[in-house]
C-alpha cells in the first residue's frame, strides 16, 4: 500500500513540475515581472518609456526601454564574462524590464492603440495564441494524467492477481522461521490448551508415523478465544517445538481487496505451504472469511468473500494430511463461522484459549519477567491478584510498561511499586473499552456463580459441576452449547430438563437472595431457559396440558431452537405453550430460591472463597458443599 501511495505522488507531482514549467517556457514574462497601475502605465507610454506590448484580453504584458532599467546595478563590469553569462545578464534584464497591467474593460482598444502608435510602442500581439497551451492542457495532460493513473491501478491490480503477473509477488506469501522460535514454555497460563496442541507437534514431527498405523490426522485445529489470550503464540509455539516453518496471514487481509484477489491468495498460500510440509498454517481472525453465508445480507463484498472462503474449502479438502499441513485458525466469535467450515476433515477440532485464571496470571507474569531484573519485593503472586480479567497480552504490556517506568525513575531494578503503576495505566486504558469488572460487579458474579453450582450441586439431573469460576470470559457461552451435539438432548428426561433449569435459574436467585436485585447477568442464562422450557414443551412433548405432541416440522431446517422449524397451530395454542413455558420457569425459581436460602451458609462461604480464589475445581467444590 505504502509503496503505491508513493508512486502516485510521484506522478502527480511530475504533472505538476512539468505544467509549471512549460507554462513559464512557452509565456514567458509573467514571473517576475513588476504590476503596474493602469495609470502608471499610461504615464509609462505617454513619456515614451515602453518599447513593446502583447495585449491579452484581460492584461496587457509590455517592455520598458533598455535605458529606462536603472542602470545603477550595472556596474560589475570589470571581470570579463563568460557568453553564456552575458547571455543570463541579458534574460535578466529582460525579465527586469517586464510589466503586466490589468486591463480594464471600459478603456477602448482603438483610444489605446492610437496613444500606443503615437508614441512609437510595437504591438506584438493583439490577442494571445493559445492554440500551443490548449494543446498542452486539452491533450497532453490528460494522456498523462491517463497514463499515470493507469500505471497506478495496474501496479495494484498486479499484487495478488495471477492474471497480471507483473508486480505479483510483492506479497508473497513467506514463511517465518524465527532463529529463537517461541516454546511452549513461552506460553503460560492456558495449559488446557497446550495439552491439546501437543500432539499436533509430534504429528508434525512425523507424520508418516501416524498414517501407517490407519491413524487419522488433524488437518485444521481452531483456536477460540478473546483477543490477546495467545493464540497466535500458541500456533508458533506448536511451529516452534516442531521446527517447522509457519506461514501466517490474517482473514481479513484476504477480504479487502479486490475481486477474486482472496480466492487466488488462498490458492498461493497452500500451494507455498505443500512445496514447504511439514508446516503450519495460522490464519487469524478467519471469521472475516469464514462468516456463515446464510447470515450474510449485507450486498457487496459477499460475493468475495464466499468465493474466498469456497477456495479455502476446497483447499483444505484437497490435500492430503500425511504430507503434515496443519491449518490452525483463530477467532473470538466461532458462533458466526460457517457450519461447512467445522465439518470433519476441515476445522474439526477446537481448542479453548481463554482468559488465564490467577494461577495462570501468575505463570504469565513470571514468563514476561524472565528478561527483567526484578525488585526484591516485586510480588508475582500479588500482581496476579490485583489484575483480575487481563489476558496474556494485557500482562505482556503491564511487564513491559512497568520496565519502562523503572528506567525513567532511575531504578536500577523493577520494583513492585512499578508493576502496581503499570497495572493502574493499563486497566485505565481497557476501562474504555469496558473489559474490567469493577470491586462490586466480581462481588455479584461470585454470589451468581455460587447460586448455579449450589443449585446444580443439590438437584437431581442439574449439570454435574466441574469448575465454578469468575474469571470474565470473553466467549458468549451460548455460541458453545449450540454446537454441542444435539442426541445429548434427545436423552435428557423430563427431571433433568427441570434441574438443568433450575441450575440455570440458580445464578439469579442468589442474587436476588442476597442483593435483594437483580442484574442484567443472567441474560444468558434465562436465553438458555427459555429455550430449555420451549422445546420441552413444543419439540420433547413434555407439556402437562397437551402431552406428547410435538409441534416440530421435521422437514423445516434447523428445527431445534429455531422457530421457523416449529410449526404453530393456533394462537390458543400459543397463549397456552407461553403460559406454560412462564408457570414451569416460575416454579424451577422458586425452587433454586427456597434451596439457596436453606444453604445460604454454603452460598457465603463458597462465593467468599471464589472472590480470593477465582476458580474452583470439582474436588473443593465437594470438600465446601460436603456430601450431596
Ligand atoms: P491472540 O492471538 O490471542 O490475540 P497473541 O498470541 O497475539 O494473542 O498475544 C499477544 C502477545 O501477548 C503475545 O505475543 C505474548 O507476548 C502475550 N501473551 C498472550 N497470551 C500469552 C500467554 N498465554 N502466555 C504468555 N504470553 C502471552
Ligand atoms: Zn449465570
Amino acid at each position: 500500500m505504502k509503496k503505491n501511495d508513493k508512486f502516485s505522488i510521484y506522478y502527480f507531482l511530475t504533472i505538476f513540475f512539468l505544467i509549471l514549467f512549460l507554462d513559464s517556457l512557452f509565456f514567458p514574462g509573467r514571473n517576475g515581472s513588476q504590476v503596474l497601475t493602469y495609470d502608471r502605465f499610461i504615464q509609462k507610454v505617454d513619456s515614451g518609456q515602453v518599447s513593446r506590448v502583447l495585449i491579452e484580453p484581460q492584461k496587457i504584458i509590455g517592455e520598458l526601454k533598455s535605458s529606462e532599467k536603472d542602470t545603477t546595478h550595472n556596474i560589475e563590469t570589470n571581470a570579463p564574462s563568460a557568453p553564456w553569462r552575458i547571455k543570463l545578464k541579458e534574460i535578466e534584464d529582460q525579465i527586469a524590464r517586464q510589466f503586466t497591467v490589468t486591463r480594464l474593460p471600459e478603456v477602448k482598444d482603438d483610444e489605446l492603440l492610437k496613444r500606443l502608435l503615437k508614441n512609437d510602442v510595437k504591438i506584438v500581439g493583439k490577442y494571445q495564441d493559445n492554440a500551443l497551451r490548449n494543446f498542452f492542457l486539452n491533450w497532453v495532460l490528460p494522456i498523462i494524467f491517463f497514463i499515470a493513473l493507469w500505471g497506478f491501478f495496474y501496479k495494484k491490480l498486479g499484487e495478488g492477481n495471477p492474471m497480471l503477473s507483473i508486480g505479483k509477488n510483492k506479497a508473497k506469501i513467506i514463511a517465518e522461521k524465527p532463529e529463537n522460535p517461541v516454546k511452549f514454555d513461552d506460553v503460560a497460563g492456558i495449559d488446557e490448551a497446550v495439552e491439546e496442541v501437543k500432539e499436533l507437534v509430534d504429528f508434525l514431527k512425523n507424520p508418516k508415523k501416524y498414517t501407517r498405523l490407519g491413524g487419522k490426522l488433524p488437518k485444521g485445529v481452531l483456536l477460540v478465544g478473546p483477543p490477546g489470550t495467545g493464540k497466535t503464540l500458541l500456533a508458533k509455539a506448536v511451529a516452534g517445538e516442531a521446527d517447522v516453518p509457519f506461514f501466517s496471514l490474517s482473514g481479513s487481509d484476504f477480504v479487502e481487496m479486490f475481486v477474486g484477489v482472496g480466492a487466488a491468495r488462498v490458492r498461493d498460500l497452500f500451494s507455498e505451504a505443500k512445496k514447504n510440509a511439514p508446516c503450519i498454517i495460522f490464519i487469524d481472525e478467519i471469521d472475516a472469511i469464514g462468516k456463515s453465508r446464510a447470515n450474510t445480507a449485507v450486498y457487496g463484498g459477499y460475493d468475495e468473500r464466499e468465493n474466498t472462503l469456497n477456495q479455502l474449502l476446497v483447499e483444505m479438502d484437497g490435500f492430503d494430511a500425511s504430507i503434515g499441513v496443519i491449518i490452525m485458525g483463530a477467532t473470538n466469535r466461532p458462533e458466526v463461522l460457517d457450519p461447512a467450515l467445522l465439518r470433519p476433515g476441515r476445522f474439526d477440532r477446537q481448542v479453548l484459549v481463554d482468559k488465564p485464571d490467577l494461577k495462570g496470571r501468575e505463570a504469565i507474569f513470571r514468563v514476561h519477567t524472565r528478561k527483567l531484573k526484578l525488585g526484591d519485593d516485586v510480588d508475582l503472586k500479588r500482581l496476579a491478584a490485583q489484575t483480575p480479567g487481563f489476558a496474556g497480552a494485557e500482562i505482556a504490556n503491564v511487564c513491559n510498561e512497568a520496565a519502562i517506568l523503572a528506567v525513567r525513575k532511575n531504578h536500577d531494578k523493577v520494583m513492585m511499586s512499578d508493576f502496581e503503576e503499570a497495572i493502574e495505566r493499563v486497566i485505565a486504558g481497557l476501562e474504555k473499552k469496558n473489559k474490567i469488572i469493577n470491586e462490586k460487579e466480581r462481588k455479584i458474579v461470585a454470589y451468581h456463580e455460587s447460586g448455579h453450582a449450589i443449585v446444580g450441586y443439590f438437584t437431581d439431573g442439574a449439570d454435574e459441576v466441574q469448575k465454578v469460576s469468575i474469571v470474565p470470559r470473553g466467549i458468549g457461552a451460548l455460541g458453545y452449547t449450540l454446537q454441542m451435539p444435539l442426541e445429548d438432548r434427545y436423552l435428557m428426561s423430563k427431571e433433568e430438563l427441570l434441574g438443568k433449569i433450575k441450575g440455570l435459574l440458580g445464578g439469579r436467585a442468589a442474587e436476588e437472595l442476597i442483593f435483594g436485585e437483580i442484574s442484567t447477568g443472567a441474560s444468558n442464562d434465562l436465553e438458555k431457559v427459555s429455550q430449555l422450557v420451549k422445546n420441552m414443551i413444543v419439540v420433547y412433548g413434555m407439556s402437562e396440558k397437551f402431552p406428547n405432541i410435538s409441534l416440530v416440522n421435521q422437514s423445516s431446517p434447523g428445527f431445534l431452537g429455531n422457530p421457523q422449524g416449529i410449526e404453530r397451530r393456533s394462537e390458543y395454542f400459543e397463549q397456552i405453550i407461553d403460559q406454560e413455558m412462564a408457570e414451569i420457569i416460575n416454579s424451577c425459581y422458586k425452587d433454586a430460591k427456597q434451596l439457596l436460602s436453606d444453604k445460604k451458609e454454603l452460598l457465603e462461604k463458597m462465593a467468599k472463597i471464589l472472590l480470593k480464589k477465582e476458580v474452583i475445581e470439582r474436588k473443593e467444590i465437594e470438600e465446601i458443599l460436603g456430601k450431596k
